[in-house]
């Protein structure tokens, strides 16, 4: 086979389950191609004359490859995905069907969707929700062994046009974000000439594997997506000899499958590597426009369930499957193109690019101090509470990292042109060309929560399986925020009859004074930083049930309200889901751990607790002698078994009384007492296959 050939096969495979814009144009007449990538590309208003026309284009499309069905596809609030099927058949009145999809089914869907929740924001009588096309975010087909369906990205909304979903805040957070950002260009003569700016984003994404049959035999897995009981390994990752590591044979074959099933959906995967802890790995995309990057990690979250399933086994997306070993998050890549196409989380080629980048410094600087508490508050979920600040994650406090030029180049803002300091000459806005600043230099810091990685912001304390749509939303309008602060302040000032650079000056510096103390260079995971945060004022909330409570604050509904992203009772109704979400997790776990501890771990430590005793009686019975240290055996596992059941009641008490955090601990309690068991009890009568044998046999 030529090279050409081999390249063709990849190329031809990539997006071939996606009806993109090189798809559609050649189903769609040439004026509904140019209407609709304008909407596309410039997210101007759909034009609904051409609906018909797009929705037969997409089901022909959707018959060639196969689909019966179509589906409007969304984003609820329950963080997955959801998606209710109709076929394309309808009855032609003679006994025959005929296949339709009109222009109305592509554009509006009516499921009967009201089992999701909504946070108090429908009331029954009202219930039924809505779903609209997104058409920025290309439909696909989603394959079975035998058909398939057209999956139609949507929102999902209330009769009076609530935001019932992660995708409509999303959106609209995209769109206060780019008026800034268009203003701001202003300033810097960039005229928007009708271009939006764009925020972009790559995810990482992190996973584990696990044996399908072995995991079915973990109930706590099956039902919660983490081990509630288990001892750690003699050897899990202390040697750091898995990061990056060779991949195994059955591991490669997997992802190589992945891989194309993500490149068929026009999923643009690139990177695979082994991670930190055994039988954990990452994939992560090219970076792509923000909420067609969240469409496909949902997607691309399903398909590593799915393929994973092909080779027998099961995709862990858990934020922390095993405890005592790294969990699994989300590194969440943030930047911003600009309306002239360009990143403006670059520093630019010249003095003026330059006064316009580090004010979109400075304004994320003031945008994550003020709502530090928020960007928290977007990855409160109760699997990430076990892995923030558990020294494998940044911790709960929220800072940003700049690297050193960067941060001493802040400094020299602050102090304003006036002043010089030693290492370089105090910063000029507009006059000064930046020292460049070298990407490597900028990354050495793996502790942060926030850091600036040479042309974006990486927020690293999304959990793997969360949906980012939300911490994006925040981000999004935060940013949005500051700038318009800033560009107010700026507006009034020049009409003032101050010089633009001065003005700018002026407004940065006293910026980066008021909102310095979130910077931090140093190392997150220390006793040293929490107590210096403390200092700082800056938050520490570190369980979710505080850090929701964000949502609530004025400071929140002002915020979220004057952007028009989330009303009040928009806001309202997600701290209402999130924390009930939070609360039924929780109490999940611990019915299932009650289950577990009494149905399977007591039982075995009863048996052996009996064949021990007896064993010693028979043996004592000869004569020989007192058997010293089986009896300290017995005596240990007869300890472990009382707290062991004992814990079990505490646990039911917790539970029932309804405190999560009191159930939390309850469980930890039992827990303590299930692996000290493990330890004691022989291995062929314990039920539960062991952590050795789940991260070590794939
Ligand atoms: P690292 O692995 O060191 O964090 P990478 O360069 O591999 O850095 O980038 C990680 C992720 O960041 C990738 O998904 C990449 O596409 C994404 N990324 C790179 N540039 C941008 C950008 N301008 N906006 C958003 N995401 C980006
Ligand atoms: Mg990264």
């Amino acid at each position: 086979m030529t090279s050409e050939t081999r390249e063709s096969q990849i190329t031809d495979l990539y997006g071939e389950n996606a009806f993109s814009l090189r798809v559609m144009q050649n189903y769609l007449s040439d004026s509904a191609f140019a209407s609709l990538s304008k909407t596309i590309r410039m997210g101007s208003v759909l034009d609904a004359s051409i609906a018909d026309e797009v929705a037969d284009a997409m089901k022909t499309w959707a018959l060639e490859k196969g689909a019966t069905h179509f589906t409007h596809w969304f984003q609820p609030l329950t963080g997955a995905t959801a998606e209710k099927h109709d076929s394309f058949v309808v009855p032609d009145g003679e006994g025959g069907a005929l296949l339709k999809f009109s222009g109305k089914e592509l554009i509006q869907g009516e499921p009967d969707a009201s089992s999701f929740p909504s946070g108090g924001l429908r009331a029954t009588f009202e219930a039924r929700g809505y779903t609209a096309w997104d058409p920025t975010s290309p439909a696909f087909i989603k394959e079975g062994t035998n058909g398939a369906t057209l999956c139609i990205p949507t929102v999902f909304c209330g009769y009076h046009g609530e935001a019932l979903d992660k995708k409509a805040p999303l959106l609209r957070s995209m769109d206060a974000l780019s008026v800034q950002i268009c203003r701001l260009g202003e300033f810097f003569g960039v005229e928007p000439n009708g271009m939006r700016a764009c925020a972009t984003q790559g995810i990482e994404q992190e996973y584990f594997l696990v044996d399908r049959s072995l995991y079915e035999e973990r109930l706590d897995l099956i039902q919660t997506g983490r081990t509630l009981f288990g001892r750690a390994p003699a050897k899990h990752q202390q040697l750091d000899d898995h990061y990056f590591g060779a991949i195994k044979k059955r591991v490669i074959t997997f992802m190589t499958d992945l891989d194309r099933e993500l490149w068929r959906y026009g999923i643009p995967a690139r990177t695979r590597h082994n991670e930190v802890c055994p039988a954990q790995f990452e994939v992560a995309p090219m970076f792509e426009t923000l909420n067609l990057a969240v469409d496909h990690n949902m997607l691309m979250m399903e398909t590593l369930r799915n393929v994973a399933e092909d080779h027998n086994f099961i995709c862990l997306l858990h934020e922390k499957p095993y405890a005592r070993v790294n969990g699994s998050g989300k590194h969440n890549n943030w930047s911003v193109d600009g309306p002239d196409g360009k990143n403006w989380l670059k520093p630019g080629d010249n003095p003026h690019e330059n006064a316009k980048f580090l004010t979109i410094i400075v304004a994320l600087m003031k945008a994550v101090d003020t709502h530090a508490d928020l960007l928290r508050a977007s990855v409160a979920t109760a699997g990430n509470d076990h892995r923030l600040g558990a020294n494998e994650a940044p911790p709960a406090i929220i800072s940003i990292f700049l690297g050193e030029q960067l941060y001493d180049v802040i400094e020299q803002i602050e102090k304003g042109p006036a002043t010089s300091t030693k290492s370089v000459d105090a910063l000029k806005l507009g006059v000064t060309a930046l020292p460049t600043l070298p990407r490597d230099a900028t990354d050495r810091n793996r502790t942060s929560p926030f850091a600036y990685t040479g042309n974006k912001f990486e927020f690293r304390a999304v959990g793997s399986e969360q949906n980012c749509a939300g911490p994006n939303v925040i981000l999004n309008t935060i940013v949005a925020e500051a700038l318009d602060d800033i560009c107010t302040q700026l507006d009034a000032d020049v009409a003032g009859g101050k010089a633009f650079t001065e003005a700018l000056q002026a407004i940065l510096s006293a910026t980066v004074t008021q909102h310095k103390r979130i910077l931090f260079n140093g190392d997150n995971y220390t006793d040293e930083w929490v107590a210096e945060a403390e200092r700082r004022g800056l938050p520490n909330l570190k369980k979710t049930p505080d850090a929701l409570k964000a949502m609530l604050s004025d400071k929140a509904i002002d915020l979220f309200g004057k952007y028009k992203v989330l009303s009040e009772a928009e806001l309202k109704s997600r701290y209402e889901v999130y924390s009930e979400c939070y609360e039924e997790q929780v109490a999940i776990e611990a019915r299932c751990a009650i289950t577990m501890a009494r149905t399977m771990i007591a039982p075995a430590a009863l048996e052996y607790q009996a064949e021990l005793s007896g064993s010693i009686q028979s043996v004592e019975a000869t004569g020989i002698g007192e058997a010293e240290e089986p009896r300290a055996v017995l005596r240990d596992i007869f300890t472990e078994t009382n707290k062991l059941l004992a814990g079990v009641r505490a646990l039911e008490a917790c539970e029932k009384a309804g405190d999560p955090l009191e159930t939390l601990a309850a469980m930890e309690a039992l827990r303590e007492a299930a692996d000290a068991l493990e330890g004691l009890v022989p291995d062929s009568i314990w039920p539960l296959p062991t952590y050795t044998e789940m991260m070590f046999t794939i």
